[in-house]
């Protein structure tokens, strides 16, 4: 047998790690396989780090919500929020299984269009819309949900350079008990602003009005905000319909659903406090069902969720690089992936598992990425069977705004692979080298030549 690594002894302080219900520990099983394919396998192919996707769980979310809300309401449509993760592969199957594409940027929205998306099922949503853009989702017919005045007067001035109607919306912020209020997102509802942004479209005879949006905020706990917005938007519906003589053709609710990560330093965890998306079904269809629109003019109920659909469905495997102590005593565990790669970790603590079998001795201990910045951690105190170098773990429900936040620093981004419904893997984005981050840079002649 070969011989045990000597580790000096220690006396620490017990940290109070945030304990929650079932106490500190949080790893029972080792997570050896994702999908049925040995995370071992994975990473000696693609290597470490790497993110992993599983398509029979975006399916499996993506067709669960549509169930959640179509059985409780007749017209129901699903827009893929582009920045929530936009690799083409993920974009790609939720279109497949009849996902329009919601967009905040013209980068976004030509990837849409690269995706193959019809111009009339793009939602451009968004402060920033050039002229340029503008133009290009006018002539496609997309559905332009106006955020300020200034992009409505733009959009007076366009559409007569065009000779066309654009398809519009506005986006409307409100309050529906849930503080800070997202106010600088699109028109106020409570101070009459929306209503005067409806009444200047309407006015103008430039636009063709379909739509109202609102996005009240991100990882919403609370169902009654859904139905408090429901009814301000339905408000909103039935004066366009009695005053300005416009029918709305649909309400467009957003996302914010949660996903069922744990927030960071919550007592429960997600898994046990997330409202389901049924429940937020019920909450928004029974609101739309008592707006008193009769069944032949029901308004389109379009759901933009983002982080709901994918978080559960991606994992980031890493590998452990070294353990030291820190001067209090507390073990430390550096890994190869930081907050360079998973951005979210700043306010999820995200459940974490050794990927092989480990022992029965835990110990709570600071999860380290690989930079050499000390904001890089990835689980302030987290109570783990001890780790040892070349171990690897999986890190869960990563599936949303990592892949797009992520950063190029100090670390290159890794391979992204996805697994099919057959266990099939696929390298969905290939891992950068330099030649790619250095394509874009220019050398100025002067500073060609060094010589020390
Ligand atoms: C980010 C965003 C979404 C998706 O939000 P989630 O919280 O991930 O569901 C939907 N609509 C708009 C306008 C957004 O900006």
């Amino acid at each position: 047998m070969k011989k045990m690594l000597y580790e000096s002894p220690s006396i620490q302080k017990l940290n109070g790690g945030m304990m929650n219900k079932f106490g500190t520990r949080t790893e029972y099983e080792p997570v050896k396989q994702i999908d049925g394919v040995a995370v071992q396998t994975m990473m000696a192919q693609y290597g470490s780090p790497l993110f992993v996707l599983s398509e029979r769980t975006i399916r499996r979310n993506y067709q669960n919500a549509v169930r959640a809300f179509k059985t409780r309401y007749p017209k129901v449509q699903f827009a893929w929020s582009y920045k929530t993760n936009y690799l083409n592969a993920v974009c790609k199957i939720f279109h497949q299984e009849g996902s329009w594409a919601e967009v905040v940027s013209g980068f976004e929205y030509r990837k849409a269009i690269g995706n193959g998306v019809p111009g009339n099922k793009i939602i451009f949503n968004g402060p920033e819309k050039t002229n340029e853009e503008l133009e290009l989702a006018v002539n496609n017919g997309s559905l332009i949900h106006i955020d300020h005045f200034d992009e409505l007067y733009q959009l007076i001035i366009l559409s007569d350079q065009l000779n066309k109607k654009p398809r519009v919306a506005i986006r409307v912020n409100m309050d529906t008990g849930i503080y800070p209020m997202w106010d600088r997102f699109g028109f106020n509802y409570e101070n009459g602003q929306a209503f005067s942004a409806l009444s200047k479209i309407v006015a103008s005879g430039k636009m063709e009005l379909i739509g109202l949006h609102c996005h009240i905020g991100t990882f919403m706990l609370s169902t009654d905000a859904y139905a408090t917005a429901v009814k301000k938007l339905g408000d909103l519906a039935w004066k366009c319909k009695t005053q300005l003589n416009t029918s709305i053709q649909y309400i467009d609710l957003g996302g914010g659903f949660p996903s069922a990560n744990t927030l960071r330093g919550s007592f429960l965890p997600g898994t046990d406090n997330v409202p389901s998306v049924d429940e937020f079904a019920e909450a928004i269809t029974n609101g739309l069902l008592q707006l008193g629109f009769g069944a032949d003019e029901l308004p389109l109920l379009i759901l933009e969720s983002g982080r709901v659909l994918i978080d559960d469905a991606g994992y980031l495997l890493a590998s452990v690089i070294a353990n030291k102590r820190l001067s209090d005593g507390r073990r430390a565990t550096i890994l190869d992936a930081g907050v360079n790669l998973l951005f979210t970790s700043f306010w999820y603590d995200h459940k974490i598992s050794p990927a092989q079998d480990f022992t029965q001795h835990s110990e709570d201990m600071v999860l380290y990425g690989p930079l050499c910045m000390n904001i890089d951690v990835i689980r302030q105190s987290i109570n783990l069977p001890i780790l040892n170098r070349g171990d690897k773990v999986v890190v869960h429900k990563v599936g949303a705004y990592n892949m797009t936040q992520w950063m190029q620093f100090i670390q290159m981004r890794p391979n992204v692979i996805l697994i099919d419904e057959q266990g099939q893997t696929h390298l969905v984005r290939a891992a950068e080298n330099l030649q790619y981050v250095e394509q874009p840079e220019r050398m100025p002649e002067h500073l060609k030549p060094i010589d020390l």
